[in-house]
């Protein structure tokens, strides 16, 4: 096969929402029928079902994965467990969103480089990265893999540092290690978590939306008032807030697929084993599969390849659509240029050498891997251009 029409497409939201269309629709209707459509029900249906899923005392459902993000840290700000200026440890070749988090709350991110194979940080890297002005930690458990391990809980043990996670693509992952709560789940490792529901995330909404989980009140309180124009009760505003609830329809598109996610996640664990046992080309470096399935949910597969603009462009005229998650490191980022960081070379290295393969689930996607896979075993850098 030699096209242009993508026959492998990198992701189809259409196609994959298709098995929930009917009760995605149903769903709305209850929304559109109730008149509520600001906070109520759905809202509060949703908090509760991230708690048990997480296993944290407190939700609060905000508008999207990056105000969960910054609006909790504000909220440690607030509270003063956080003042302005200090440092948060994160890694550089995260998703952008999780450092302008931090800048937004006025602490400094002190960007650090990720594990090449696992491509999270580990406890040893934070250790390292540690100066008298870190105060926190800003877990990202990118791709779906957790980034949590018994150095990293004795070093945030050690320092007291805050530990936040971001879990916008780790929802419904376990790290093998207990966290600071004892439970294992993401979102339940440290002081407070922040998910998020885009589209195209494990878990998504039709439009824009976010959680915060923690079991601490106090953080719960002021990011729920952050998110309300940092009102605590009506016209009373005790902060100077945003506006950034849960809208109640994407709750109930939420709704419909939360009691799916071991579902969707065992599928998305099925692609990668397919690309696991069927890659073999010495080009290419696979990421790890950890003992416990449950470590990595798998939100994207990323490869690693020297040759990956041309394994990009030979994918593409097989039919095959990939992506990169992401071409450019935070640190390198226009905006970030009042960022000050040290060298940075695996970030640097990742942003150039990987490539994101398909791993959307549905009935074909198992067989799809298999085939893709088999077009990669074709891959030869010295025969293509
Ligand atoms: C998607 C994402 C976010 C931001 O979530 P939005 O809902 O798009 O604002 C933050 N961090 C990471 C790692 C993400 O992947």
């Amino acid at each position: 096969m030699d096209n242009n029409a993508a026959s492998h497409r990198f992701l189809d939201l259409r196609a994959a929402d298709e098995a929930f269309a009917d009760e995605l629709v149903r769903a709305a209707e209850r929304v559109i029928r109730s008149g509520r459509y600001i906070g109520g029900p759905e809202v509060e249906a949703l908090e509760h079902e991230m708690t048990a899923l997480t296993g944290m005392a407190h939700c609060v459902g905000v508008g999207n994965g990056l105000d969960a993000l910054r609006l909790t840290l504000r909220a440690f700000v607030a509270e003063g467990r956080l003042k302005p200026g200090d440092e948060v440890i994160v890694p550089a070749n995260t998703y952008i969103a999780s450092v302008l988090a931090i800048i937004d709350a006025g602490l400094t991110p002190r960007l650090i480089d990720p594990d090449p194979a696992t491509m999270v940080i580990t406890g040893e890297a934070v250790e390292d990265a540690i100066t008298p002005r870190v105060r926190a930690l800003m877990l990202v458990h990118l791709y779906g893999r957790t980034a949590w391990d018994d150095t990293m809980r004795r070093v945030v043990e050690k320092h007291n540092f805050t530990v936040v996670e971001d879990c916008a693509q780790s929802i419904g992952a376990r790290s093998p290690y207990a966290g600071l709560t004892g439970l294992h789940q993401t979102g339940a490792l440290g002081h407070a978590a922040a998910f998020s529901f885009y589209p195209t995330k494990n878990v998504g909404a039709l439009g824009d939306a976010g959680a915060v989980v923690t079991p601490l009140p106090e953080i719960a309180r002021t990011v729920r008032a952050l998110a309300n124009y940092g009102s605590d009760r009506r016209y009373h505003n005790i902060l100077p807030g945003f506006n950034s609830r849960l809208d109640p329809i994407q709750a109930a598109m939420i709704r419909v697929k939360l009691p799916h996610l071991r579902q969707l996640n065992a599928e998305r664990f099925g692609i990668a084993m397919a690309y696991r046992n069927t890659i073999a080309n010495p080009h290419i470096t696979l990421p790890p599969v950890s003992k416990d399935v449950t470590d990595c949910v798998w939100h994207q597969y990323v490869i690693t390849t020297p040759y990956r603009d041309r394994l990009r462009d030979f994918l593409r005229a097989n039919g095959v659509e990939t992506d990169v998650h992401y071409p450019t490191p935070v640190h390198l980022q226009p905006c970030m240029v009042n960022v000050a960081h040290g060298p940075l070379p695996m970030s640097e290295r990742l942003a150039r050498e990987a490539v994101s393969l398909p791993i959307t689930p549905g009935s074909t996607a198992v067989i799809d891997a298999v085939e893709i896979a088999r077009i990669i075993n074709r891959f030869d850098p010295k025969q293509t251009q």
